[in-house]
Formats: C-alpha cells, sequence, structure tokens
C-alpha cells in the first residue's frame, strides 16, 4: 500500500491523518514541533462561526455545524464544543445595511441568521454600552477546545495505526522535472512520496511549494488576551464587533478571552511571539468601551505564540500543485480555520480517497487569482 505524507500536526494534519489511517490507509505526519504548537494550540478557545462568513465558506460551515456537536462521541473524549450563539455588534448606522444583507444570505445559504435592534441585543447581552445600536445574531454558532480538539484528532490517529513524528520538519519538496518524488527534512532525511503529499504546516507551506507558485499569503500572530477570572463575566454570546478589532469569549472558568485579530511580532529563529503592549491595551479598551463594566480588567495572559497564515482575499488555497495532481495544500485560513476544520478535513480524505476534488473546496482554487 502507497503511503501518504502529511507535513504539520496541526488540526487539519492531525483530522486528516485520522480520517485516513482509519480507513486503513498508510499515513505518516511530520511536525516541526509538537502536534498542536501553532495556529490550532494556544489559550482559550476558538470560535465556530459561520457570522460574518465569507459566503464561500458558508456551505463549509454548515456542514461542520453538523459534525461539532458529536465529534468528541468520534474522538472519544469529553465534550469539545459549546453552542452559545454569536453576535456581531454594531454601533455605527452604516453598518445596519450590510447586517440586513449578510442576515439574508446567511439564512438563504442554510444558517439561521437575524438583525437585533438595540433592544434585543441588550435582552441577550444586558451589560453592553448604549451606543450599541444592534447586532447580527447566528443562534447556533458556538466554541471549541482546539488545543483539546487538535490533540484527540492525533491521538485518534495514532491508534488508527498513522506515524506521528514529533521535531521534524520539512526543508524542500524533491522533485524531479518538476513532479516530486520525495520530501527533505532539516535533519537530512529524504522521505519517499509514494501515496499523496499533503502540504497542511499553515504558514510554512508558502516556502514549501515556492519553486513552483508564488502563493498571495503570509504569516503573521494575532493577540489572544485571557483576563484573570471574574466574578460576574458580563459576555454571555460568542461576542464580535462590526467596526472594532474585537472577539470576545467567555471561558468556563469565568475568563475572558479577548482577541479579534490585533498583531504580535515573531521571532522565525525561536518561534515564539512577543506581545506588543499597545495592542494588548488597544484590544482591552475596546472591550471596556463595549462592555463598561470590564473596567479595571486584568490580564493575566497575553499570548502570540500561534503563527497564522493569511491569503490576500481572506478565504484559503486549497489546491494541488502545478503538474503534481498527488500533493495538496490547504493554507492561508486567515484567523477563521479552526470552525470549518472538521468538514474540510472529511473533503480532503474524500479527494485523497476518490482522487478528484470534491465540489465544495472548488472557490478555494488557485487558479481564481488568474
Ligand atoms: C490566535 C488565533 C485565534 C484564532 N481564532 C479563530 C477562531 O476563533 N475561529 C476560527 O475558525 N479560526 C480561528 N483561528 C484560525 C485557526 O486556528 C487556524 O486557521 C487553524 O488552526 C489552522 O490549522 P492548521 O492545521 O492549518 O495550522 P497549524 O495549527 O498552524 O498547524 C500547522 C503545523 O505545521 C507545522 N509546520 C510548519 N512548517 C513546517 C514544516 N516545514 N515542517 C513540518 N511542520 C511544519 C507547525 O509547527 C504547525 O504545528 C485563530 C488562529 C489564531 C492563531
Amino acid at each position: 500500500m502507497s503511503k501518504h505524507i502529511i507535513v504539520g500536526g496541526g488540526v487539519y494534519g492531525a483530522a486528516v491523518a485520522w480520517h485516513l489511517a482509519s480507513r486503513g490507509e498508510a499515513v505518516e505526519l511530520i511536525e516541526a514541533g509538537t502536534i498542536a504548537s501553532g495556529a490550532s494550540g494556544g489559550p482559550g478557545r476558538r470560535g465556530v462561526r459561520a457570522n460574518g462568513r465569507d459566503y464561500r465558506e458558508i456551505p463549509l460551515m454548515v456542514r461542520a455545524r453538523e459534525l461539532w456537536p458529536g465529534l468528541h462521541e468520534s474522538l472519544g473524549t469529553a465534550p469539545l464544543y459549546e453552542t452559545m450563539g454569536q453576535i456581531q455588534l454594531f454601533e455605527r448606522e452604516i453598518d445596519l445595511a450590510p447586517a440586513e444583507a449578510r442576515a439574508a444570505l446567511q439564512n438563504r445559504l442554510g444558517i439561521e441568521s437575524r438583525v437585533l435592534s438595540q433592544s434585543e441585543v441588550r435582552e441577550l447581552e444586558p451589560d453592553v454600552a448604549p451606543f450599541i445600536r444592534g447586532g447580527l445574531y447566528c443562534p447556533g454558532d458556538g466554541v471549541a477546545f482546539h488545543k483539546t480538539t487538535t490533540l484527540a484528532y492525533a491521538d485518534k490517529a495514532r491508534q488508527a495505526g498513522a506515524i506521528l513524528r514529533e521535531g521534524v520538519e520539512a526543508a524542500r519538496l524533491v522533485a524531479t522535472n518538476g513532479r516530486v518524488t520525495a520530501l527533505a527534512t532539516t535533519q537530512g532525511e529524504e522521505i519517499p512520496v509514494e501515496g499523496k503529499l499533503m502540504l497542511f504546516c499553515n504558514a510554512g507551506v508558502k516556502d514549501l511549494v515556492a519553486p513552483w507558485i508564488d502563493l498571495p499569503l503570509w504569516s503573521r500572530t494575532f493577540l489572544v488576551a485571557v483576563s484573570a477570572p471574574l466574578v460576574d463575566n458580563p459576555v454571555r454570546h460568542l461576542v464580535g464587533h462590526a467596526s472594532r478589532t474585537l472577539s470576545l469569549k467567555r471561558e468556563p472558568d469565568g475568563r475572558l478571552m479577548i482577541s479579534g485579530g490585533r498583531p504580535g511580532t515573531w521571532d522565525a529563529a525561536t518561534r515564539r511571539g512577543t506581545p506588543i503592549q499597545r495592542e494588548v491595551d488597544l484590544n482591552v479598551a475596546d472591550a471596556v468601551a463595549v462592555y463598561p463594566s470590564l473596567e479595571g480588567l486584568k490580564i493575566e495572559t497575553a499570548d502570540t505564540d500561534h503563527l497564522e497564515a493569511e491569503c490576500i482575499d481572506h478565504i484559503p488555497i486549497i489546491d494541488n500543485l502545478p503538474g503534481n495532481e498527488h500533493v495538496l495544500y490547504a493554507a492561508g485560513w486567515t484567523g477563521h480555520g479552526w470552525a470549518i476544520a472538521p468538514a474540510v478535513a472529511e473533503l480532503m480524505r474524500d479527494w485523497v480517497l476518490e482522487g478528484r476534488k470534491p465540489e465544495l473546496l472548488e472557490p478555494f482554487a488557485y487558479g481564481r487569482f488568474g
């Protein structure tokens, strides 16, 4: 049986390794660091949000929403996912029309959505500031434990017979006349590519495929600030904001997670990020502006250690390498690749097993760039 090679031990690598190994396929996964040390790791939980998502990703979210509630049963863990509803707040009149358009499109694509008036927002989120005029609400959205889920996928992959090797970094793809035949590691090993080679190494994909294509991607860290436990956490739902860089999640232990996409700095040599204090202060200031009772909030952890790849048009690129139908890659999730991972991983499995790209993945082809 031809062995498949996967590069990257984030949620995508681990989930696809499990899907393939449990179908009897031979799989070897290499990960430069440890499983879930990239964007799929770090503190808090990740938003599982259809609300405000690019319309091309909504069909993937519809499927992901079917999978998330029972995923822990398939993986043999405690519950990993919680439905809490997502509200994208707005405070400017100009944000009403886009919210209405989004609600209509999301409903048409199968995601229950509605625009909330000022008083309706207050019923769901009583502590928001008086200037919040409304919100776009998706009751079926939720949050999931990302690191635990990724580690659980990896454990299941191992149990199904996949080989997962940590501390092994892919250096380059070895090719003859443009056709990939092996994968060279930084330690000098050459791993022959017999089955499919799947590049799920997120921020590492661009460099590996550079001899073939120049992907319009770049990497950056996102700040996650986590508060000390709050006696009275005012945030009830997964909350975003139409015009502020702000995402708020209530953690089960009463902490508040503040994120939304503010940057940190990144050191490629150590693979570590450093938070920028001004960005932490701005993130907290936005949270306090929207929830005034958070005044005086203490941040215990500011994390920027998890690199993500962003794509120029804010949706991922999922394709095979030109001239190499056996080399698949997926990268450029742009800060929202978590929620759709269970659905995309299933589709990648189908692509490998059936030999043709699933239709739902077509919008993410490299060819969209001309
Ligand atoms: C702070 C933050 C908050 C986020 N919030 C959300 C959210 O609320 N909702 C949402 O949907 N999404 C969110 N995302 C995005 C989501 O987490 C990512 O899109 C998703 O986890 C990407 O998974 P992955 O497996 O592709 O990448 P990763 O988890 O980054 O895994 C890639 C792995 O490849 C390894 N690697 C890299 N180069 C090489 C190499 N050359 N050789 C071997 N291994 C290599 C890395 O070490 C890494 O472990 C967030 C991301 C971040 C960083």
